[in-house]
């Protein structure tokens, strides 16, 4: 999704020297950041033991997890650099990441961080966030999650102290839903069937609200919905309202982040840079530019891809990491799709929600305009559910939500790359078919009226940042937004998904999202197969090697995660 902006730079809200009308005739000046090699097929080298479509966090963990076991693996990414929702992109002296704001679990040796370290040679440095990592607005009113468990409790029991035991009981529950996620794990390495039968047992294992709606799971232990609304206020890290997600995903989302938040130093394209050597370390590689075009299937069986240029590259497996839309419904063969009734197990999943991505320029640092290293939530009130509705009826209605990071905050390498220069991140969800019209369209060239659009929303934006941080008035040095279209165009998700698939209790019952397809020889990986996020993704990534390895994918768990690695000398850069 990076050059997100479909083409045109825009004035900033102060009437500062226009940017816009030169950067019309000259177009934008290209990202610089490039991670990976450009595909030809003369860089094709011999036979590879398994192609991986897609090089997002899911796509690299499964081929440099391979790698670790001699396997010569082929990353084939379309975009024109690799890395997926964690790319990078930079522009007119600032740069910015897509989807990466903030990661869990990074400064402990939890199996997230054992695991990035394991497919990146501990060559990925990570530096923590404010112990206040999200603070929720509700309207003017403020609510910080702070890291340490203790510590979230204590806050929030400062806020809402008649709610005192249901917040320790809220943090337990969080705690139980999330020991059961280690068996809905597991149970993906299973058949369909079995995973059926097995559940019975599971289930036993699993507390009863695991896979039951968020808010009611949270309306039975309270009537306080301003506590709920403050409780769900990172809806939108999972993209779905409390009245539609499952309590898992809820659960997963908030204990990733009991511990704090942590961002890649250097930014979220060191992720993919760290990795690919791990993936060349046996031979193999990741191309950019390379546009799988089908998934060729033979007697049956998955037996290499043809890319867009016509060329026929064989292997014995082949991995998507192109998401269960893509990859049953455009990139494998309609009548293999349908003979394995991938076509009607389609129906049962819905794409989740569109959304908009603001990226914002500042001359000055960090510090000198007070961009925190919090994220932001800014909620007009508590019913982010009524919002949403009526804000998917009628895209003129408030935001149900804006979500604002400040990037140039978290990573302590920013002012030495960009001196003098700061970055902000909002983002928004927008209903995908106001934008339809012009899917059709070539990038950088959809016309006025999709450009006015654009910064109708861009505006609307700026003043939800402008309601918290007034001072900002006047300091905007650029600006752009992307739209579901450009996410569609740089990451392929046609609609615009903000993660993958939806998470509601639907999801969670599908047996079929597995990293074992039907069709041998095919494999899943990435976000559609556990959950999203960066680490969901990148665990689904070692499920997939680990099933392919098969008994080796033991002595694979082995090494990543009880093997003795270097311990590094701090688990996380503090920043000043
Ligand atoms: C705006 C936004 C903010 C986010 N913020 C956070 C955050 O702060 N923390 C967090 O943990 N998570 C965050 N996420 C979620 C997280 O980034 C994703 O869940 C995760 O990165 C998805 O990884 P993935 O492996 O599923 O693949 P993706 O990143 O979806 O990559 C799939 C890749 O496949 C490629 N592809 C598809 N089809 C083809 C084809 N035919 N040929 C070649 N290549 C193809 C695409 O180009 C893409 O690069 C955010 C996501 C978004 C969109």
């Amino acid at each position: 999704m990076a050059d997100t902006s479909d083409g045109i730079n825009h004035e900033s809200a102060n009437k500062e020297p226009i940017k816009k009308k030169k950067e019309k005739k000259t177009g934008l000046a290209p990202s610089t950041i490039r991670i990976g090699k450009r595909y030809r097929p003369s860089r094709l080298n011999g036979s590879y033991d398994a192609i991986v479509i897609g090089s997002g966090i899911g796509g690299l963990t499964t081929a440099a997890s391979m790698s670790k076991m001699g396997k010569k693996v082929l990353v084939l990414e379309q975009h024109y650099t690799a890395g997926g929702y964690t790319h990078s992109y930079s522009r007119n002296g600032y740069e910015w990441d897509v989807g990466v704001h903030y990661i869990g679990d990074m400064g402990y040796p939890t199996m997230g961080r054992k695991l990035f370290d394991f497919i990146t040679d501990g060559k990925l440095k990570w530096a923590a966030m404010d112990d206040n990592y999200d603070r929720i607005f509700l309207g003017d009113e403020e609510f910080n999650f702070v890291k340490g468990k203790e510590a979230f409790k204590n806050e929030l029991k400062r806020k809402f102290p008649e709610e005192s035991a249901v917040i320790d009981k809220y943090v337990h529950m969080i705690d139980e839903a999330n020991k059961g996620m280690q068996w809905f794990t597991m149970g993906k390495l299973f058949k369909p069937w079995q995973q059926k039968a097995l559940s019975f047992a599971t289930k036993k294992l699993m507390p009863e609200y695991f896979n039951r709606n968020t808010y009611e799971v949270l309306r039975e232990l309270t009537s306080n919905e301003k506590l709920i609304a403050v409780l769900t206020g990172q809806w939108g890290d999972c993209g779905m309202t409390p009245k539609k997600s499952a309590f898992i995903i809820h659960a997963l989302i908030a204990k990733h982040y009991f511990n704090g938040g942590y961002y890649p130093v250097g930014g979220a394209s060191k992720i993919a840079e760290t990795i690919i050597p791990v993936v060349q370390a046996s031979g193999g590689e990741v191309f950019t530019y390379a546009s799988v075009d089908q998934v060729l299937v033979e007697k049956g069986k998955a037996v290499g891809v043809r890319m867009k240029d016509g060329t026929a590259i064989r292997s014995p497996l082949v991995i998507s990491n192109a998401g269960v839309f893509n990859t049953f419904g455009r990139l494998l063969p309609e009548a293999v799709s349908r003979k394995h009734g991938y076509d009607k197990k389609l129906k049962k999943v819905s794409p989740s929600y569109a959304h908009l991505g603001m990226y914002i320029g500042l001359k000055g640092d960090s510090k000198s305009h007070d961009l925190p290293s919090t994220n932001f939530w800014m909620y007009a009130d508590e019913k982010h559910d009524e919002n949403t509705d009526k804000f998917f009826d009628d895209y003129k209605k408030p935001f149900p939500v804006v979500y604002v990071s400040f990037p140039s905050a978290k990573d302590p390498e920013f002012n030495s790359k960009y001196p003098g220069r700061s970055t902000i991140e909002i983002v928004a969800p927008t209903p995908y078919h106001i934008f339809e019209k012009w899917k059709d369209e070539t990038w950088g060239k959809r016309g006025d009226e999709y450009e006015e659009l654009k910064e109708y929303f861009s505006q609307r934006m700026l003043e939800a940042l402008y309601e918290k941080m007034p001072h900002l008035r006047g300091k905007i040095d650029y600006y752009e937004t992307s739209t579901p279209l450009s996410t569609d165009y740089f990451c392929y998700y046609s609609k615009g998904e903000l993660y993958g698939i939806d998470h509601d209790m639907n999801r969670f019952d599908q047996e079929w999202l597995q990293p074992k397809t039907s069709i041998p020889g095919l494999y899943l990986t990435g976000q559609d197969v556990l959950s999203a996020g960066v680490v969901g993704a990148m665990m689904a990534g070692f499920l997939t090697a680990g099933q392919i390895m098969g008994l080796k994918g033991l002595k694979l768990a082995k090494m990543a995660f009880f093997d003795k690695q270097d311990v590094p000398e701090q688990w996380a850069v503090q920043m000043e």
